[in-house]
């Protein structure tokens, strides 16, 4: 019961931009935490800010 314009988003772990949710992601849409390949490989880049209380 997925309506138009009302799909899950969430921020990207690198870039803190929300990007929505997509069909290729259906299965691993949980494990999903980067907007794209290029944030996917950016990862760690400055990931400080968002780790602030990892530990
Ligand atoms: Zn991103």
């Amino acid at each position: 019961m997925r309506r138009k314009g009302d799909l899950p988003k969430k921020p990207c772990a690198t870039c803190g931009r929300p990007f929505a949710w997509r069909k290729k992601w259906a299965d691993v849409w949980d494990e999903v935490k980067y907007c794209s390949e290029r944030c996917r490989r950016d990862r760690g880049r400055k990931a400080r800010d968002e780790q602030a209380d990892a530990s």
